[in-house]
């Protein structure tokens, strides 16, 4: 997120989006509802444009793709910002060689369709999301639980996660430990008690957890959610930046991939 080249608009911070996310309970299920083809940091981003502006949200297009579907922006409406990615091209000094890597912009380029008028759309259908597709899809391996300690609730080590089969929340567990793959057990296992440490990894997994459990109607958000708050509120003193804006990218990243590895359908490609 360090290169931008829309300077007429404010720069989103990831930072704020996950304390609004985390602060308002129904507005990740709502972002995800109305906007679920994005990443799931663009759906916050989405949601709370519309809520500045009072637009009602919906299914959002570019202005050519809302000509595809038959349908035409009104008149004077401001786009909304979404982030996307776009791959760079680079060739180092001393040598032939181009190396590619990843970069995000931001560009007001959408439309929400309370913006535009024309043909009517069809019904939006969101589309299920399973467990093991999503496991096989990121290679992480369920095994079987094998802690002795009851109270640990699930585990994770190297590309493997284990979820205890009296785990009181199974899904919130499930992604807690999946989040630690993508996001720590190159460090190291974690093996997962009603007393690990307030660590940022912690946060780390837990909002992972809050962000698939509620954007997917599951058991376990408010429970994530009250954790976050305390670990919010124990640190800095309630503030919106009190999650540091490198780890609400991760955070962001994670609980995408995990979201899009179990569902459905293939998606198309969307920011
Ligand atoms: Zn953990």
């Amino acid at each position: 997120m360090e290169n931008h080249t829309n300077q007429s608009h404010a720069i989103p911070k990831w930072s704020p989006l996950l304390f609004e996310a985390v602060t308002k309970p129904g507005l990740i299920m709502k972002a995800y509802s109305a906007f679920h083809h994005y990443s799931v940091g663009n759906q916050i981003l989405a949601l709370v444009q519309c809520q500045m502006r009072d637009l009602q949200p919906g299914p959002i297009n570019t202005f050519p793709k809302w000509k595809d579907l038959g349908r035409f922006v009104k008149r004077g409406e401001r786009a909304l910002t979404l982030c996307m990615p776009i791959t760079c091209k680079r060739r180092e000094e001393d040598s032939d060689e181009e190396h590619t890597f990843t970069s995000f912009v931001y560009k007001a380029r959408w439309f929400v369709l309370g913006q535009t008028d024309g043909q009517e759309l069809g019904p939006v259908t969101i589309p299920e999301w399973e467990a093991d597709r999503a496991l096989s899809a990121l290679s992480i391996e369920r095994v079987p639980f094998d802690h002795t300690d009851g109270n640990v609730q699930g585990f994770a080590r190297k590309r493997q996660v284990a979820i205890n089969p009296l785990a009181q929340l199974p899904y919130k567990t499930l992604f807690h430990e999946m989040a630690h793959v993508i996001l720590h057990t190159a460090e190291g296992a974690f093996a997962d008690d009603e007393t690990t440490p307030r660590s940022l990894c912690e946060v780390e997994a837990e909002s992972v957890a809050l962000l698939c459990c509620e954007s997917l109607g599951l058991d376990g958000a408010e429970f994530c959610r009250g954790y976050i708050q305390n670990w919010i509120s124990r640190g800095s003193g309630s503030n919106a930046e009190a999650i540091p804006e490198k780890s609400a990218q991760k955070i962001f990243r994670a609980a995408d991939q995990i979201i899009r590895a179990g569902r459905s359908e293939i998606d198309p490609v969307t920011v």
